[in-house]
């Protein structure tokens, strides 16, 4: 726990402060200023952290009423995208989808029209990644630097500052974006250049379409065949077929009931990302379509806000299981 010294940033400027820790030890931190637009599900815990790390955050949320908590925290808020990308040196985006970043970014009040030369965007929202580099070079033309970094570890994670961020990005914009990140995050990787925190982020989206619809499948299998399914899941648990999803949401499958954590509606955005950049690199990805598939079926009735153990209905229906 540290309490601050030297909280307050006064100027454009990222500068370094003290810190009192609590058995009295000052320690040197680096203080930045940072805006946040999109304060939704995720971004509104991340902001929380930030404030609690000692930064400055000026935020920007299109829904107004969703920056009160935020500003109660000790954050300011803007009237547009641009207005608090001009305040920061470092700007974060965390909003829904590929044309929602560009509208933050392009539009006549988005940031490539307030932050100042120099200033680095990082987009924590999961996306393409070919819009991702496209943005990053119109962005470069102002000599506003970019680095993509979406995120997993879901609204627990946002909470709880324990996010694992995936990053594309040059090594100096990384490096300078480290002590933000590290407020939100606790597993931090640099994969590669502009693009691959978004490519890295379809492949975890992939494994977790595979893992979850095989957990649906097993728990079909066993539903129907009348087992126990609190020990079957003990039973395979600890072995190979050990995933989060079996640990964490088989018990959904089971019960056929399916609270957030998230939705399906997101899973289905993401998936549609991973094919679309498949088909940009020339290769399928079978199972991918297949639950991309089954998601669009879940949305048309309805589910599309439920958690994506929802995929379990599918199966279950297609097995004359309860629905
Ligand atoms: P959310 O709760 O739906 O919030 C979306 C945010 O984006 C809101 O602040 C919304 O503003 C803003 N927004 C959307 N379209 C906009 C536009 N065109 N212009 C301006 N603002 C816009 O979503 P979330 O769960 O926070 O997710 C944010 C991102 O993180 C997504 O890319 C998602 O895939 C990713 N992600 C989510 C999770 C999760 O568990 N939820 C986990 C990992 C990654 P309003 O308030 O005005 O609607």
């Amino acid at each position: 726990m540290f309490s601050e010294i030297n909280p307050r940033v006064s100027e454009n400027k990222n500068v370094i402060s003290f810190r009192q820790t609590q058995d009295g030890k000052h320690r040197m931190a680096s203080s930045m200023n940072v805006a946040f637009i999109g304060l939704g599900t995720m971004g509104a815990p991340m902001v929380l952290n930030l404030l609690k790390a000692g930064h400055a955050v000026t935020v920007f949320n299109r829904t107004v009423a969703k920056t009160q908590a935020a500003v109660a925290a000790g954050a300011t808020a803007a009237e547009s995208p641009a207005v608090a990308a001009n305040a920061a040196g470092i700007i974060i985006t965390c909003v829904s989808d590929s044309p929602d970043v560009k509208a933050v970014v392009l539009s006549e009040d988005g940031i490539i029209n307030g932050a100042r030369p120099g200033s680095l965007l990082i987009d924590m929202s999961t996306i393409s990644p070919g819009v991702t580099r496209s943005l990053a070079e119109q962005l470069a033309e102002k000599d506003i630097a970019m680095i993509d970094a979406p995120v997993s570890g879901g609204s627990e994670g946002a909470q709880k500052g324990t996010l694992s961020i995936m990053i594309g990005g040059a090594e100096a914009d990384v490096e300078r974006a480290r002590p933000v990140l590290g407020a939100m995050g606790s597993t931090i990787t640099h994969v590669g250049p502009i693009g691959a925190g978004q490519t890295t982020k379809a492949i975890n989206q992939i494994i977790v379409a595979g893992t979850y619809w095989s957990v649906a499948e097993g728990m079909a299998l066993g539903l129907k065949a009348g087992l126990d399914m609190e020990k079957v899941v003990q039973a395979v648990g600890n072995g190979a077929a050990g995933s989060w999803g079996l640990t964490n949401r088989s018990s959904n499958m089971i019960k056929n009931e399916y609270p957030l954590g998230f939705r399906v509606n997101l899973h289905q955005k993401d998936l549609a990302i991973a094919l679309e950049t498949a088909r940009e690199l020339g290769l399928p990805l079978p199972m991918a379509a297949y639950v991309e598939q089954i998601e669009n079926g879940l949305i048309a009735k309805g589910y599309g806000d439920e958690d994506i153990s929802a995929i379990a209905r599918s199966i279950r229906e297609m097995s004359g299981l309860e629905q």
